[in-house]
């Protein structure tokens, strides 16, 4: 392993443009579940909370469970050692942008800087009749589902559900930042979820190396992943830092 912190740590110290694409697993450790494996979401959940259409005929039920699964999840939410370690990695030169598929703020609130929000914030919330978006602290959800200030229209938490695209914005700046960077260094992602899961792809045609941090194999690792490091993001992203910081 030791080896290969080295090894990872000497790309990120030489690369020209080291972009970062984060999934759930980096937030596992400041207390968020993911979505699949043992502790998963899905395991509790029915995954129809995120489903479009199930949304738009029962608003009140999926805010509620909205509401009781992720808000409260991320208002107690900190970074962990995870994120303050990409923010480091960033503030000191080499991580140009981080592309995340999170929707918990904690690399903005570990102090990054330039993120891409894949799939949408819980900060906000939108009107899915007029498109207005607010900060989820300005509504009031006591009293579900939210009706837009605007123009009374049903609001909807601002991030992708299934059967939704992905904002163009944050979708091309993504696929622009993979198709231009020399190492993509990707943290905590199972690899399963379309059309993000194509990034490190593009990023590996281009000639990218790919470095995995992760607890387990993902479908990356025999397949597109250069150097595996294979654990909690956080110990074996404080070991890289440790190395670059060398
Ligand atoms: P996923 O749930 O499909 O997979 C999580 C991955 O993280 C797995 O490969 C797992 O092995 C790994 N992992 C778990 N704990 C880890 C740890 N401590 N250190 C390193 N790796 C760890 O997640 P995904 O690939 O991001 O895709 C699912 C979708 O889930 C995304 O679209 C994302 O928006 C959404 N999601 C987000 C959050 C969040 O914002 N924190 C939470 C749950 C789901």
């Amino acid at each position: 392993m030791e080896d290969k912190i080295n090894q990872a740590a000497e790309k990120i110290a030489n690369s020209k443009y080291l972009v970062g694409f984060t999934g759930a697993g980096i937030s596992v450790e400041s207390g968020i579940p993911p979505f699949r494996g043992e502790n998963g979401i899905w395991n509790k959940y029915d995954e129809r909370i995120f489903d479009l259409n199930y949304f738009k005929n029962h608003p009140k039920e999926s805010w509620e469970l909205i509401k009781n699964v992720f808000l409260e999840f991320s208002e107690i939410a900190k970074p962990n050692a995870a994120h303050f370690a990409l923010a480091e990695i960033e503030s000191r030169g080499f991580l140009k942008t981080i592309i995340t598929q999170n929707i918990d703020n904690l690399h903005q609130a570990a102090g990054s800087k330039n993120v891409i929000e894949f799939h949408g914030s819980l900060q906000k919330v939108r009107c899915t009749n007029c498109d207005n978006v607010v900060d989820k602290d300005d509504l009031n959800l006591n009293f579900l589902p939210p009706k837009c200030p605007k123009c009374g229209g049903l609001m909807k938490p601002d991030i992708i559900f299934f059967g939704e695209g992905i904002p163009v914005i944050a979708y091309n700046r993504s696929f622009e930042e993979v198709g231009k960077c020399d190492v993509l260094l990707m943290v905590g992602t199972s690899g399963q979820v379309m059309p993000a899961s194509f990034l490190p792809q593009v990023a590996q045609q281009k000639g990218a190396t790919i470095i995995e941090v992760n607890l387990n194999p993902s479908s990356y690792t025999n397949s597109i992943t250069d150097i595996y490091l294979e654990g909690k993001a956080t110990e074996v992203l404080n070991k890289l830092i440790d190395v670059i910081e060398k």
